[in-house]
């Protein structure tokens, strides 16, 4: 179904992210026919392009990142035609009148801020004194929304001397990913999981996003930032507030984000001996974190595992233990429940713990799959085993699963339809920093250094030891 007429327009529009991930899966939207005819993708950055320059830069970039359904040519062409440009320079006056010209009444406008947060303001005060923005104007944001609770409020009074919050879009691509909305739909659409999910009959949860890559070419900035900002205070949080949320009165933006909200303001303050920090080591010709940012002191992680409590009474008692990190053995992100052991096994000579796991995967093989303990089959006796009763989308669902949808399609689409569920609000992305600042600031004080691991490896010896001093251990990072 195709979304309302709208002009795109994506500042930033040459630069990395809007080349592999924004115009790519625009041009998704437009194959499956989601786009309606006539909507207009407006590129606007510093480069002195004119339209035909532009779409040539996306047609390569397509190419190169828009994945095998986007070999069409001709239907690569028709897509280009949507697409315009024009040179602006964000803290100047150059290009605003052009662009003002180019924009359509009555369509949906949205403007995609896919450059350097410290331009936020710069923008969004021209979009408002040229009249490019009006009060039905959406504004999409990225990552980083700041690097402390300070800058992040700042940032949030910034955009709201020009913006009210039902126009402002935070994207968090992890809330744009299939199974995380799945996990919404199994967790609430569902009689099963419900009552079972509280302190009585969950052991604990688990949160990996294990990563492969290293640092990349974007070492600079990753040194300046680590794991915590980077990953826990934004991509991991989102999924434990997904997890440990009550149920909305509705499946509504504020009535999920006030929930979500309660989570992280329940979020106990952690204990340092419940953090692991690490950085990888270097491996035969791949050099360590250190070399890859080029900082020989550098006391950034680009691993961290930590355990924490949610002081509620669903989830009183209920360790939540979150982990990611970079060069690992596979690239893994998962939500697991963990369900307690039965009290009694009726089963003579059966002395295995037998759990029920319930694990969301975001990937590989995006699905849900739930341990369950059955009778070995054969004539050999009652001898119990645990199997996975495996919903992997794409083999219970065949042709229908989308699996060429990618998140920031997905969302970009929500920001045309108006939906903002699946957004970061402003007060919960403070929340969340309130809660990750005394953290950086205690290894600040500390002046705490990183353990090391090997590349390949699950990270740090200690981050083991975290859930061994416990009883429990972490799931396998395949
Ligand atoms: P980039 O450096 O590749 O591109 C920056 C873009 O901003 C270019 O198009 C440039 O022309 C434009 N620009 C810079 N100064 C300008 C000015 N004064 N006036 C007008 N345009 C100007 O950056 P990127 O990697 O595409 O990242 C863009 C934003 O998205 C950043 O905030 C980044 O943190 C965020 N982000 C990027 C990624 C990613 O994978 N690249 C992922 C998540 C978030």
């Amino acid at each position: 179904i195709p979304v309302d007429q709208f002009d795109l327009v994506i500042f930033g529009g040459t630069g990395d992210l809007a080349r592999r991930k924004i115009l790519p899966g625009l041009f998704r939207r437009f194959l499956s026919g989601q786009m309606p005819e006539g909507a207009r993708v407006i590129g606007a950055a510093r480069s002195d392009l004119d339209d035909a320059g532009f779409r040539d830069m996306i047609g390569q970039a397509i190419e190169e990142f828009g994945g095998e359904e986007t070999a069409d040519k001709d239907r690569l062409a028709a897509f280009l035609e949507c697409i315009h440009y024009v040179a602006v320079d964000a803290t100047g006056e150059g290009g605003w009148a052009q662009l003002k010209d180019l924009i359509r009444e009555n369509v949906v406008r949205a403007f995609y801020f896919s450059v350097a947060p410290s331009l936020f303001g710069a923008l969004a005060e021209r979009l408002h004194g040229h009249g490019i923005a009006d009060r039905n104007s959406r504004l999409v944001v990225e990552k980083p929304f700041g690097r402390d609770l300070e800058t992040a409020k700042a940032l949030n009074a910034t955009l709201a001397e020009h913006f009210q919050e039902d126009q402002i879009y935070r994207i968090d691509h992890y809330l744009g990913k299939e199974t995380v909305q799945n996990l919404m739909a199994v967790r609430f659409g569902n009689i099963l999981f419900e009552p079972l999910w509280n302190n009585h009959y969950v052991d604990h949860i688990q949160i990996t996003v294990a990563e492969t890559v290293g640092v990349g070419g974007r070492g600079g900035y990753y040194d300046k930032s680590g794991a915590m900002r980077d990953m826990v205070q934004n991509h991991l949080m989102q999924l434990l507030c997904l997890i440990a949320m009550e149920a909305p009165n509705q499946f509504e933006a504020d009535a999920v984000r006030d929930e979500k909200l309660k989570v992280i303001r329940a979020l106990q303050p952690v204990d340092f001996h419940h953090i692991v920090r690490g950085q990888y080591d270097a491996r035969g010709d791949e050099p360590s974190y250190r070399e890859d940012v080029e900082n020989p002191r550098s006391h950034t992680e680009c691993f961290v595992a930590l355990k924490c409590q949610i002081a509620n009474m669903r989830w009183s008692g209920v360790p939540f233990y979150l982990r990611t990190g970079k060069k690992l053995k596979g690239r893994t992100s998962e939500i697991a429940v963990v369900f307690k052991d039965l009290g009694h096994s009726i089963f003579e000579g059966d002395e295995k713990r037998h759990r029920n796991i319930l694990a969301i995967r975001l990937q590989p093989n995006e699905g849900i799959d739930l341990q369950v303990t059955i009778k070995e089959p054969g004539p050999g006796g009652m001898r119990l085993i645990d199997v996975p009763l495996d919903m992997t989308f794409a083999d219970a669902l065949g042709d229908d699963v989308d699996e060429a949808t990618d998140a920031y399609e997905r969302l970009i689409m929500d920001v045309i339809r108006g939906n903002q569920t699946l957004f970061m609000r402003g007060d919960e992305v403070e929340a969340a920093w309130a809660w990750t600042d005394p953290i950086i600031e205690g290894w600040q004080t500390r002046n705490d250094v990183p353990k090391h691991y090997d590349i390949g490896s699950t990270g740090p010896e200690d981050a083991m030891m975290l859930l061994h001093r416990d009883g429990r251990r972490w799931r396998e990072i395949k």
